[in-house]
């Protein structure tokens, strides 16, 4: 599946806050949001009020680009959503953050959720002792995600697993660093994906007009 690979911190500058999408940097004064804090272009620094749509396409592409999706496949999330039960838009972050490379970023194994889809395809990932190469596989209550051992001492997975102690703690996820492994307890919990902040509403309307 293909994805996005055109410069991320615009994408961040353009929203005004940060995103998370590159790992270390997101937390260093590299941070595109810390040393140029204003919308990207020529006439970034601009003031452009956006129309009622606008506001619902930008935070529809926000949300795609957080999880590095792209369209049609995001579409797809969205009607599979819509049919379940409950409200769409935590059921759409719900979908998003059971994907198997997100979870791999969630559990610390992967500075970025990019990585933790590198990680994913290049088969360093175990789910209940299958391997699985997938980045949009959907785990499940009570999987275990559990990174392989020739891929333990890779020094990417071992950076981001001591710089994940600065991000919150999910309680619908079970980490145990020493074995590289991880168990998802429970479906997310919206009031914990707060970082960055979401308007999931906005693009339940986008898709809903
Ligand atoms: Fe770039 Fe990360 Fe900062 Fe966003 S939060 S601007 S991706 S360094």
């Amino acid at each position: 599946m293909a994805r996005y690979i055109g410069p991320v911190c615009k994408i961040c500058r353009r929203e005004g806050m940060k995103l998370y999408m590159k790992g270390d940097r997101c937390y260093s004064e590299k941070c595109a949001i810390t040393r140029r804090p204003k919308p990207p272009g020529q006439h970034g620094d601009k003031r452009i009020k956006l129309s009622e749509y606008g506001i619902r396409l930008r935070e529809k592409n926000k949300v795609r680009k957080i999880y590095g999706v792209l369209e049609k496949q995001y579409r797809k999330y969205f009607s599979i959503a819509d049919r379940q039960k409950g409200r769409t838009g935590e059921n759409l972050l719900g979908l998003l953050e059971r994907r198997l490379d997100n979870i791999v970023y969630r559990l610390g194994f992967a500075a970025s959720r990019n990585e933790g889809r590198q990680v994913v395809l290049h088969n360093h990932v175990l789910v209940n002792g299958k391997r699985v190469n997938v980045p949009s596989f959907q785990v499940k209550v009570g999987d275990q995600v559990v990174i392989r051992e020739q891929a333990r001492a890779q020094k990417r997975i071992e950076s981001a697993i001591a710089a994940s102690d600065a991000r919150p703690q999910l309680s619908w996820l079970e980490v145990d660093k020493k074995n590289f492994a991880g168990t998802i307890k429970g479906l997310p919990v919206r009031e914990e994906l707060n970082e960055p902040a979401i308007r999931e509403q906005y693009v339940v309307e986008y898709y809903s007009r």
